[in-house]
């Protein structure tokens, strides 16, 4: 069966050599999804979610029950005072400019301290000219990089004391940069630092992929507020699509009304029949980020051992559920993207080749064979089409596909 999938016999055997050195590394995950699912079915059990809950408005969406109780579920589970959790937020980039355009006024500075967002916010900010962005407002930006894969205190500190400065970005997740990913205790102790010298700056942590990695969110560890995206980590493969911005009330406030217009806030939305994808979704997500990182877990030491560069590697510490891996040659980086298009479920007969996308500098290469459209909590694969080629790999909505696609694309390049 395995070979009639296209998984060569040498990568079933190194697949059933290395599995038992993981089965440590497994424990720990398996663990913190409990942990996890612990808090989930706890604010489920809290309020009471019932069918009733999974009812529909339409139209302006006025008392939605089943909306209005799945912000509340949220607002336990991400340990914050309020969130706004929405099918109107289009994507984590529409929620992450919601939030920027709600909290900035003119002539306030953004300070970016993890270097340059996450690509999609380049015209957001003005970092690419665009005649909406925040620069466009009169809204200033600065940003101070990592240094060795963390945070420049010294200037940081600096910047941060002379009270200027309205918004502190912090990005979880690497994006496409070739920095590591923040663990929470890194964000902890950046945070801690960061109060001490200045109390009324808005912490904000772009969340996206990093929900459920650990037993901990940002704002337990002092951030203000967090946003991330549904058909990420949050939305476990269920949530058709949706954002939300979870944190201090007064700022979930200013985001509903930016979503929606000053005085309606969070008031109105119809739900259209999908609070019951979005709570099963939450259900689901401790678990499906758990398979997501034991497929991450697999590739590193599969990738390790084939003498590729992973990173993390397979027992590091995990901020978020991305895996990369250089490969140092063009080609096997684009069969090894086309090995995980045609381990997937859905489109497995499509070839993804590299193209010039809008809005990157380099050609980029996609693959996702996903059920819900662009979602990258289920397997998916892109590059960056240059030197030293490194594939972003993320997502696995069941551990054993996530294994079985990437036994797949191995056996294209070895
Ligand atoms: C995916 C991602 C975003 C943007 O999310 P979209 O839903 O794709 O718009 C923002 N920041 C980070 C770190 C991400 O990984």
């Amino acid at each position: 069966m395995y070979k009639e999938f296209g998984i060569k016999d040498e990568v079933v055997n190194l697949a059933e050599k290395i599995e038992h050195e993981l089965t440590y590394v497994f424990d720990a995950v398996n663990k913190r999804c409990e942990i996890n699912t612990l808090k989930v079915l706890k604010a489920f059990n809290k309020y009471n979610i019932s069918d009733m809950h999974f009812g529909t408005t339409t139209g302006y969406g006025y008392g939605d029950v089943g909306r209005d109780t799945t912000e509340k579920v949220f607002t336990e589970v991400l340990g914050a005072e309020d969130c706004i959790v929405r099918s109107q937020f289009i994507s984590g980039t529409h929620a992450l400019t919601v939030a920027l355009f709600a909290f900035l006024r003119p002539n306030d500075t953004m300070l970016s301290i993890c270097g340059k967002p996450y690509d999609t916010l380049d015209e957001v900010i003005g970092i690419v000219d665009n005649k909406s962005s925040l620069k466009s407002y009169g809204i200033k930006y600065e940003q101070i990089d990592l240094i060795d894969n963390d945070f420049d205190y010294e200037a940081i500190l600096n910047r941060a004391s002379r009270h200027d400065v309205k918004l502190i970005e912090i990005q979880r997740s690497r994006g496409y940069a070739t920095r590591k990913s923040l663990t929470i205790d890194k964000i902890e102790k950046v945070i801690k630092a960061i109060r001490a010298v200045n109390d009324d700056v808005i912490i904000m942590v772009d969340n996206c992929y990093g929900e459920f990695v650990d037993d901990k969110e940002p704002l337990a560890v002092g951030a203000d507020v967090m946003v991330g995206s549904l058909i990420k980590n949050l939305g476990g493969g269920i949530a058709p699509n949706g954002a939300y911005i979870a944190g201090r009330a007064d700022l979930v406030e200013l985001a509903a009304e930016r979503l929606t217009a000053p005085g309606l806030g969070k008031e109105v939305g119809p739900t259209l029949g999908i609070n019951k994808y979005i709570l099963q979704g939450l259900f689901m997500a401790p678990s499906v980020v758990a398979s997501s990182l034991k497929t991450s877990i697999f590739t590193s030491k599969m990738m390790e051992e084939l003498g590729f560069k992973p990173v993390p590697r397979f027992d590091e510490k995990r901020a978020d559920i991305v895996q990369t891996i250089e490969f140092g040659d063009r080609e096997k980086l684009i069969k090894y993207c086309q090995g995980i298009q045609m381990g997937s479920p859905i489109d497995s007969n499509s070839i993804p080749e590299p193209w010039d996308m809008p809005g990157y500098t380099d050609q980029v290469i996609m693959a996702a064979g996903a059920f819900t459209q662009g979602s990258s909590i289920e397997l998916s694969c892109d590059a960056p089409i240059r030197p030293p080629y490194i594939a972003f790999q993320q997502g696995g909505l069941t551990y054993e596909y996530g294994k079985l696609g990437v036994m797949k694309a191995i056996s294209q390049i070895i």
